[in-house]
């Protein structure tokens, strides 16, 4: 009670003040961060730094079709690039500068453990129910990072899809728990970069292919061994501690899906 009085003093206040005033006063509380992370600067091509790294990975998941965004901390032509596609899907100006704008759809989407608001820790590391990012061939440290970089992708990729929800059946999976449930012996799921997935109100197909659009450079789907009752996705283009060549598989033949889609 006492608050929403004061607010309403603060508002009348400001509506007496002229306009270029009114402006600040009303600009001025937007720029709330949470408790994950708070960027201090406007960041276009050419900026370099952490918090260039830290935008990266929350707008990965717009690098484009069949594209990837470098978590380098250099804002390229990659970076920009798809900062307008998360401008334009979330209506804001798409000018490819990451500035106030910008980072409050971050915050908004972003809770205060650094995960997006649809998905958590919890669901990613099911580990066969064991949990705790370990018993992975990277420290538990990392296997995290990397589900948090798969967990922004798949914002991307809910958001693409227009809100839709996706369930992920499979995070990441300590070695014991990949081997029980026969996973491939150099799974990305090892790693915390890989994700199974379903939704109840959308086909397999149609996450398959729009995967392929949010920064996944492996997709496995209908059509693929082993993969009729959900959609795989990977980063494993980005993986360098793995055994494998650092390039894009897709996989869906029953959606149309292939490498070279
Ligand atoms: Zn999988």
């Amino acid at each position: 009670m006492r608050v929403n009085t004061l607010k309403r003093v603060a508002v009348a206040f400001a509506l007496a003040l002229p306009g270029a005033a009114i402006a600040s006063v009303v600009a001025a509380p937007a720029a709330h961060a949470d408790g994950c992370y708070t960027w201090q600067r406007t960041l276009s091509a050419g900026s370099s730094g952490n918090d260039v790294r830290q935008l990266q990975i929350r707008i990965a998941g717009w690098a484009g079709a069949g594209g990837i965004v470098r978590i380098d901390g250099r804002y390229g032509p990659e970076t920009a690039a798809a900062v307008k596609r998360f401008q334009t899907a979330y209506g804001l100006r798409s000018d490819g500068i990451a500035g106030p704008q910008t980072f409050n759809k971050l915050y908004q989407l972003q809770d205060n453990d650094c995960t997006p608001a649809h998905f958590s820790y919890s669901e990613l590391d099911d580990g066969c129910g064991r949990g705790g990012w370990s018993g992975g061939p990277l420290s538990a440290d990392q296997t995290r990072a990397n589900a948090v970089r798969t967990m922004w992708k798949l914002e991307a990729l809910r958001r693409g899809l227009g809100d839709q929800p996706i369930n992920v059946n499979s995070g990441f999976r300590s070695t014991a728990c990949n081997n029980q449930v026969g996973g491939a012996s150099d799974s990305q799921h090892l790693y915390g970069n890989a994700a199974d997935l379903t939704s109840r109100t959308r086909t397999l197909c149609e996450l398959a292919r729009a995967s392929r659009n949010h920064g996944f450079s492996g997709i496995l789907g209908p059509g693929y061994p082993g993969h009729s009752t959900h959609v795989h996705v990977d980063s494993r283009r980005e993986n360098n501690s793995d055994r494998t060549t650092n390039g894009t598989t897709w996989s869906a033949p029953n959606c149309g899906v292939g490498s070279g889609d």
